[in-house]
């Protein structure tokens, strides 16, 4: 009628409910014996902070290029704080060389739309992969966020579809009425239920623009040069994921 958690420390936790909102590495979602497949997009999300030379005025901003996507994403003051998806060599050398290096390449890459670039941060790297799970609920235990689903960050929706999920969760549990043990099996397939669709749509959707925008095939160069023009002249992708930006 519980599920016990036992800490490093020897410490052990009793609870009716155990969330695993523990990241892309889950340790709850293994301990569940809940299944993930994962697939490696064979590309590094390569991310550091800049101050930056001319304000952003709160604007997102993304570059969509033949080696990937580049995103300055605004942060308090003259700051923000980058997001370079790209293929793993590319990312490797990004990744290598001096600060004042990269700072030259990101000014270009990003057509100096916010003057001269300042590193603030040590440049990290992080794998890109798309993973789904077998389950996101089982007796006792229910997954959130990454620890649910990863997705491209080309979209920048992987932190919506986590709070959408807190969200659900919560209002499930809150609506529970009579039924008194939170950690019950079939309240918490109602929480599956209702993520399931959206998440499958989102993790299609950001999964096929990811393979539009990096499959050098399709010859799409003028595509990739015009951004996301090609999404905003398609309305109900575009209404998807701003209705999905916005929760
Ligand atoms: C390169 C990159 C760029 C991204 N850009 C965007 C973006 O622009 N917009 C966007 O919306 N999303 C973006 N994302 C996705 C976003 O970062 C994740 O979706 C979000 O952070 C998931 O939140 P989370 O709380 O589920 O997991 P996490 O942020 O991973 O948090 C999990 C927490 O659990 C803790 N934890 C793990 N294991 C244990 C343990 N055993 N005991 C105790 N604590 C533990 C960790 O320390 C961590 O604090 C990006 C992801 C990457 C990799």
């Amino acid at each position: 009628t519980s599920a016990l958690l036992e800490l490093e420390g020897g410490r052990s936790i009793e609870a009716s409910l155990v969330v695993g909102a523990d990241g892309a590495q889950s340790w709850v979602r293994d301990a569940a014996g809940i299944d993930s497949h994962v697939r490696p997009y064979g590309q590094q999300g390569v991310v550091a902070n800049f101050e930056t030379e001319r304000g952003h005025d709160a604007i997102a901003r993304q570059w969509f290029r033949p080696d990937g996507v580049l995103a300055l994403l605004p942060l308090p003051g003259n700051r923000v704080s980058m997001v370079w998806s790209t293929w793993n060599d590319a990312a490797d050398r990004l990744l290598s060389m001096p600060g004042d290096d990269l700072e030259r390449e990101v000014e270009t890459a990003s057509r100096h739309a916010l003057g001269a670039l300042r590193l603030i941060t040590s440049p990290r790297g992080f794998p890109l992969r798309l993973l789904r799970v077998s389950a996101l609920v089982r007796p006792r235990v229910a997954l959130i966020g990454d620890a649910a689903h990863n997705v491209h960050p080309l979209a920048g929706q992987g932190v919506n579809l986590g709070f959408q999920d807190a969200c659900e969760l919560a209002g499930v549990l809150r609506g529970r009425g009579a039924q008194d043990d939170c950690g019950d099996y079939r309240l918490l397939r109602r929480y599956a239920r209702a993520r399931s669709e959206p998440v499958a749509l989102m993790q299609a959707a950001t999964d096929g623009l990811q393979r539009l925008f990096n499959n050098p095939s399709f010859g799409l160069k003028w595509l990739r040069n015009t951004g996301l023009r090609f999404t905003n002249g398609i309305v109900p992708l575009k209404s998807f994921l701003v209705e999905h930006a916005l929760g």
